[in-house]
């Protein structure tokens, strides 16, 4: 099966600590995944060592069938295909919703700022938040925050998004309006890994699931079946502990 990334193998240490222990994964292109575990795992690792915020120690990345190394490659170029969410949203606080989204267009991607601006504002229209253009981060909510901050990762046209668990910091009643944004992202066919503990939404929007535990990838399957009929009993402890 063509891949769009697909990693093998994959060993990082934190000095003595092993905390990813030979993962493999691969991901298709408009594949929806869900990456669930426990706190200590290795998730945000992994998430980290894909788009080259984390250097890995061993093993092999491939992207579109070649294989990245840091050494032979500008993964920065690599690293913007990919565009990454977190938890904490990452905004900056001194730019307004807008100057927030067309920063890396025309700084990195060199777009003209009529043609970011028209393009952000689209992108703000999609997650709901046109009014907000001119606003600062401060007067928004939790919820509008990660949303422009995925329009902000959008805005990048990467290939693929990381999402690491861009709900856990939300109010309850702010979450959903998030979730909705990252599956209709889904429905356009975006390649998407995605961090989360909110397991109504992996069952429903990811193609499938991945249980992370101590470093290793111990149970993974489709969406449902994962869900219906979780093999391992560990997975079956974590999912009785969360659902
Ligand atoms: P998760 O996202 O599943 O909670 P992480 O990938 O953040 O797990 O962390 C996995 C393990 O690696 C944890 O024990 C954590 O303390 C350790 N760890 C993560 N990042 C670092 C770092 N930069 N330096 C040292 N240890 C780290
Ligand atoms: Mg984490």
């Amino acid at each position: 099966m063509d891949a769009l990334l697909e990693i093998h193998d994959l060993n990082k240490s934190f000095g003595d600590a092993p905390v990813l222990k030979g993962i493999d994964l691969a991901l298709k292109k408009g594949e929806v995944i869900c990456v669930i575990g426990s706190s200590g795992s290795g998730k945000s690792t992994l998430l980290r060592c894909l788009n080259f915020l984390e250097e890995k120690d061993s093993g092999t990345i491939r992207y579109n069938g070649e294989v990245i190394e840091t050494t032979t490659h500008n993964v920065n170029q690599f690293r913007q295909k990919m565009g990454m969410v977190f938890q904490h949203f990452h905004l900056f606080p001194h730019m307004t919703v807008l100057g927030n989204i067309i920063e890396a267009p025309v700084h990195v991607l060199k777009r003209r700022k009529e043609d970011a601006t028209a393009e952000a504002l689209k992108l703000l229209e999609r997650v709901g938040l046109r009014e907000k253009a001119d606003d600062y981060p401060f007067t928004l909510s939790g919820g509008q925050k990660q949303r422009v901050a995925i329009a902000r990762a959008l805005a990048m046209q990467p290939e693929v998004m990381l999402f690491d668990e861009p709900t856990s910091a939300l109010d309850p009643e702010l979450v959903g309006e998030v979730l909705a944004v990252m599956k209709d992202i889904a429905s356009q066919g975006m390649t998407m890994v995605i961090v989360t503990h909110e397991m109504g939404f992996a069952r429903e929007v990811a193609d499938r699931t991945l249980y992370m535990h101590d470093g290793v990838i111990l149970e993974e399957g489709p969406s449902k079946d994962f869900f219906a009929n979780p093999k391992e009993p560990r997975t079956k402890a974590f999912l009785s502990k969360i659902l």
